[in-house]
């Protein structure tokens, strides 16, 4: 009889859509058997009465922000929570970290970095900035996943937005080559009309940046993308009033994909206080009938996938000037408390675990291209989740893994805890130390 390197045998093992009693054999690092079992392994892991096995959690939206501003986050520490998280493969943003993976020597600079540190696979994302517009298709050639561009500033002065002639250009030009393109799309002309003074008042943020900001902009990139032919993909939806230009788009043909984030569907406008700047990022977090209709919009299949938009800073910047929305750094930490966040949401609304996993796994895995991960298969990477899906914990943000002690989740009791992740077929060891698990991957080219 076959002897696998690891056998994991559970009563509810998520494959595709189903959940089943099965044994899964691994070999290498790979899903070799599926069976009922039972099979022979030199480690045997049982998974208890409460606890399920899934695929480990695919996040595309990541800011490491190493090298350069590693005081906001590092990949030792990005990974861990990870890892804590459930989550196997991040894809990590090309700013904030300085340099931005905007050229070839930038890209070989974060991956020397990360190949040191990383506990989970870590791929890498492209710019597409004013300056580096007509050489694109370099850095697609040395596999980033696609390009990320702003159409508004982005918050950190080396990575620049483009303007409406740069945004067809970048888009004429990755075509050319079957690219992506990852678009936040707030409209300068409308944030600028509607700037105002800042302050500790949280509804005065959201009006600085009103739903208009997105809708704007979304419909230019639809535009430009019935031009082009190209494929966009529109980070972070927080508005859903863009929703219907979205969906007409989507019918139309045009190949535009969305992605929002667990802020967004887990928090509302109205649970936000005064001064209280764990909660601002960009686009912001609206009322309560948007988050609803975000929601509707994930389980109608208008919106595509769920992914952290991971983007700290160091707690000074976080709280800067007494919690005035104006000042305050924009961007929520949620690598580790993604899943568990999402699913306890979810299960509110008597949505079940396996779409929370279609939406945070298998459809990001199907998003990036990476074709043997996202799912429980044969022939796939045995990046595995142990999760206990009914059992909860209340989160402390000094006790998460990520660098910098701030959370949008302090305090909030959450349903799904992860009791061991799997990389490649190896527990990963998530203590201060101990030695880097995760690869690096790259982009398919056919
Ligand atoms: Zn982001």
């Amino acid at each position: 009889m076959t002897s696998f390197d690891l056998v994991v045998r559970g009563a509810y093992v998520l494959i595709g859509d189903n959940w089943r009693a099965a044994e899964i054999g691994i070999t290498d690092g790979v899903i070799a058997a599926i069976t009922a079992g039972p099979l022979e392994g030199a480690e045997v892991i049982t998974l208890a009465d409460d606890e399920v096995l899934v695929p480990g959690i695919v996040d595309t939206h990541v800011h490491v922000n190493e090298p350069g501003r590693t005081e906001w986050e590092g990949f030792a520490s990005a990974t861990r929570a990870a890892a804590a998280g459930g989550v196997t493969t991040i894809i990590d943003m090309p700013l904030n970290s300085i340099p931005a993976t905007t050229t070839v020597e930038a890209l070989d600079v974060k991956r020397a970095v990360a190949a040191e540190k990383a506990m989970v696979n870590v791929g890498f994302w492209g710019g597409a900035v004013p300056e580096n517009l007509g050489t694109l298709r370099e850095l697609h050639d040395a596999g980033v996943f696609g390009f990320k561009a702003f159409l508004a500033p982005s918050g950190v002065d080396e990575f620049g937005h483009l303007d409406a002639e740069q945004l067809e250009r970048a888009l004429d030009e990755i075509a050319a080559f079957d690219g992506l393109l990852i678009v936040h799309a707030e409209d300068p002309g409308v944030l600028e009309a509607h700037a105002n003074d800042g302050g500790v008042d949280y509804h005065r943020f959201v009006e600085s940046r009103p739903d208009a900001a997105e809708t704007t902009a979304i419909e230019r990139v639809i535009a430009v993308v019935r031009r082009t032919g190209a494929r966009a993909h529109i980070l972070h939806l927080s508005s859903a009033a863009a929703l219907p230009a979205l969906r007409a788009a989507r019918a139309e043909g045009l190949k535009i994909t969305v992605e929002t984030c667990p802020h967004y569907l887990t928090i509302s406008e109205e649970q936000i206080g005064d001064g209280a700047t764990q909660f601002k990022c960009c686009p912001p977090i609206r009322d309560d009938a948007n988050r609803d209709a975000l929601w509707q919009a994930l389980v109608d299949g208008d919106i595509d996938i769920v992914v952290t938009d991971h983007s700290p800073s160091t707690a000074e910047l976080k709280y800067a000037h007494g919690g005035d929305f104006g000042l305050a750094w924009g961007g929520i930490a949620g690598l580790q408390t993604g899943l568990a966040a999402v699913w306890t949401e979810a299960a509110r609304r008597e949505i079940p675990l396996e779409r929370v996993l279609g939406w945070m796994s298998s459809a990001t895995a199907r998003f990036a291209g990476l074709d043997t991960k996202g799912r429980i298969a044969v022939g796939a990477d045995a990046d595995l989740v142990v999760l206990a899906p009914d059992a909860t914990f209340t989160v402390e943000a000094t006790q998460l893994q990520h660098k910098n002690p701030v959370s949008a989740y302090d305090g909030r009791e959450l349903r799904g805890v992860v009791r061991r992740t799997l990389l490649a077929g190896r527990t990963v060891d998530i203590a201060p130390g101990a030695a880097p698990t995760g690869s690096l991957l790259s982009a398919a080219r056919p």
